[in-house]
């Protein structure tokens, strides 16, 4: 029996573990942690046997097909290049290049090869109508970051491996193994804070795995976060505890002067009725906060997809600056990647260059909300969307009122998708193109190590082979980008990109380590299958910030108008809110097709307090209806003192149970979508992005008729 082990990073969330794989006479036999790894040190968590489900799956589709009369048939890679280039210029030519629309799912930032070539094959379509799942949670952050450092990948991580205060507010690290903070072994990370001494708050409307773990969990009514951080960052001020340390060249005083009077309204009175947190939690928070020497606040999807996420982040980053919490050992700190992706200043913000077209929403970063995606594709008029590109995503069940974006997709002149499985969106598709993945291919994690605790790099060499016949992601990309690039741009300038069209990963990836932070290259990092470590973060803002003046802007001029309005703003108190939730076993939509991952109780259920359960006469395991607005489940309720009460969860990424798709296991464990709850018209007013954390709804007895 021939018996090999590989190494690689597991490229299936943030973590970025390293695996050691065994491979036995061309099958893959065990998937465990690579002990050797730099960074994980052979942590994993259950999700990573997964990848061989993913490599083994009969129901992976592993060459083009197209829908002809309603049925789907094999076609040749060239052909299906051609054919989609034809289909989506001529549309374009007729109704212009708006009337083609592409969405990108976030696996597309979890595979190398799209990662580094979807960005070109984007720009060759030539639409403003850019959607992603980046504007489904994480858009908050981002914009903070372009308007207060000058680059919006500029994102400061929590440094965990040193500090002693770490706040984790809408966040369940323990289960999301982190997110926009890539950190193997988070609860490992966390047990070391205790062990150090340190203390570990959560505060969610939900009790969750991570707070556990935690020392103190605090209850916060959904949405709410922002009236906490701001009375945060007021008693910050009032108390006369602002230490700027080594960036006090860098802030520009009369800056703080303003926030001071900005926040001046936002006392810790108003937090307590608004948030639901009990006065003295509040003191004792931002006390224990102040007056950690090492402390960093934390805020995830819980604060980021709330009306208000756009400020929060804001309001995070300004309170870990003004108490010395920032670029410094312990606090939320930079990176310094081998392959830097915040490196080039830009000279205007990429925010509110151009709008929406039905309702004027603002592009950030060179893309428009997604949730408005479904009045782009109906609403009649110039400008319309009648042809759509999905690439790695389901946006069907993972944006805001998929219902109808599943209408509204059934409606279009044409769509591709390049994906790995007949799914809810794909179903739509006039073309599907499987791309090689998983195991399959080199990987690099480009944008995880820019999010880590630890300055690492790890390239990751194919581990098994990929179908005969089949593509890379990024030969899909080249190909299709090709094809219509031959029907739009002149002879020369095609021949300008003769050698980009030769282009491969491991080109392109040496060339962004050359250009990073520690000269190594590919070379270098194929010899150190376990990676190379580059060290702990370092203080480096001075020398790396990126907005014009050099200077942190404390004070960017979009967070005023929000800033000078909350107070006005009166909460709904009649009806349940509900947020999502997440299990170790779930990434998104990913992985329901894996019985291995799905199996054993159910898991799509919505939790609610023993007294909500009470009032509405619910017992255990019975079914509900909850409505909203705009559509309504039925599922199991569980019953669980580990909510709010007044809160209901609903896990998201379920909802598997629509004709057409082809995952027979997804298919048996179908669940039911929070993202058909979702109105996708009430947003964040200042980044445009839906609300997904925190929607009034209603909940019944019984099924929806
Ligand atoms: S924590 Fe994430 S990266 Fe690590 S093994 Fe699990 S899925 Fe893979």
């Amino acid at each position: 029996m021939a018996e090999e082990i590989k190494y690689r990073t597991c490229n299936l969330c943030e973590a970025i573990c390293g695996l050691e794989i065994t491979v036995e006479d061309g099958v893959v036999s065990k998937i465990r942690g690579d002990k050797e790894d730099v960074f994980s040190k052979g942590h994993i968590c259950p999700k990573a046997v997964a990848l061989k489900d993913l490599y083994e799956d009969p129901d992976r589709l592993r060459y083009p097909l197209r829908k002809v009369d309603g049925k789907w048939e094999r076609m040749e890679w060239e052909d299906a290049f051609e054919y989609v280039a034809d289909r989506l210029v001529s549309i374009q030519k007729q109704h212009g290049d708006n009337a083609v629309g592409i969405y990108q799912g976030n696996p597309s930032i979890h595979n190398l090869g799209t990662t580094l070539f979807s960005p070109n094959f984007v720009r060759s379509l030539k639409t403003t109508n850019r959607f992603s799942a980046t504007s489904v949670d994480q858009l908050g952050h981002h914009l903070a970051a372009e308007f207060m450092f000058g680059h919006m990948n500029k994102i400061p991580v929590p440094d965990i491996d040193r500090t002693d205060f770490w706040v984790i507010m809408g966040g369940n690290p323990i289960i999301s193994n982190g997110s926009l903070m890539t950190a193997p072994d988070v609860s490992g990370r966390l047990k070391a804070i205790q062990t150090r001494g340190g203390k570990v708050i959560t505060i969610d409307p939900r009790r969750t795995e991570t707070a556990e773990r935690a020392d103190e969990h605090v209850f916060i009514r959904p949405g709410s976060d922002v009236y906490l951080l701001l009375a945060v960052i007021r008693e910050i001020i009032a108390r006369d505890e602002i230490r700027l340390g080594h960036l006090a060249d860098i802030i520009d005083t009369a800056q703080i002067e303003q926030i001071r009077e900005l926040v001046d309204p936002y006392t810790v009175d108003l937090a307590v009725a608004k948030t639901g947190i009990p006065k003295e939690t509040i003191d004792s928070l931002i006390t224990g906060y102040i007056s950690a020497k090492r402390a960093v606040w934390y805020g995830r999807l819980g604060v980021s997809a709330n009306r208000y996420g756009g400020l929060c982040h804001w309001a995070i980053n300004t309170l870990n600056i003004l108490t010395g919490h920032f670029d410094t050992e312990g606090g939320a700190m930079f990176t310094s990647p081998a392959v830097d992706i915040a490196n080039r200043k830009s000279r205007t913000p990429k925010f509110n260059r151009w709008q929406s077209r039905v309702s004027g929403l603002p592009e950030t970063g060179g893309e428009l909300p997604s949730g408005v995606m479904v009045e782009e594709i109906l609403t009649p008029g110039e400008g319309q969307i009648r042809a759509m590109v999905t690439s790695c995503g389901n946006p069907v069940l993972s944006v805001p009122n998929g219902n109808k974006l599943d209408e509204a997709f059934d409606s279009l002149e044409f769509m591709v998708s390049i994906d790995i499985y007949l799914n809810e969106t794909t179903r739509h598709a006039d073309v599907i193109l499987p791309p090689a993945t998983g195991l399959e291919v080199p990987h690099y994690p480009v944008a995880f190590h820019n999010l880590a605790v630890r300055n690492t790099a790890n390239f990751s060499e194919p581990t098994m082979p990929k179908a005969e016949g089949a593509r890379y992601d990024y030969e899909i990309f080249l190909g299709l980008q090709q094809a219509i690039e031959k029907r739009t741009l002149s002879e020369e300038e095609i021949e300008k990109k003769a050698t980009y069209y030769q282009m491969n990963p491991e080109l392109l990836l040496n060339m962004g380590l050359s250009a990073g932070n520690t000269g190594a290259d590919l070379s270098q990092l194929k010899a150190n299958p376990h990676g190379i470590d580059l060290g702990p973060l370092r203080s480096n803002l001075k020398e790396k910030i990126l907005t014009n003046s050099g200077k942190i802007d404390l004070m960017p001029s979009i967070y005023i108008d929000q800033l000078q309005s909350l107070t006005q703003i009166e909460e709904d108190q009649d009806t349940y809110l509900l947020i999502g939730r997440r299990h170790l076993r779930s990434n998104n939509s990913w992985l329901h097709n894996s019985q291995r991952m799905v199996k054993g109780p159910v898991r799509c259920t919505a939790l609610l307090h023993p007294d909500d359960a009470q009032t509405l006469a619910l017992s255990d395991g019975e079914t509900i209806t909850v409505s909203s607005d705009v559509g309504q489940v039925s599922l199991p309720v569980e019953i669980s003192d580990e909510m709010m009460p007044g809160t209901v969860s609903i896990p998201h990424g379920w909802g598997h149970h629509r004709d057409g798709i082809q995952m027979s296991v997804a298919k048996a464990h179908a669940g039911v979508s929070m993202n058909d709850l979702i109105d996708n018209k009430i947003v964040d007013t200042l980044s445009g992005v839906s609300v997904i954390s925190g929607i009034p709804v209603q909940i019944s007895a019984g099924s929806a008729a």
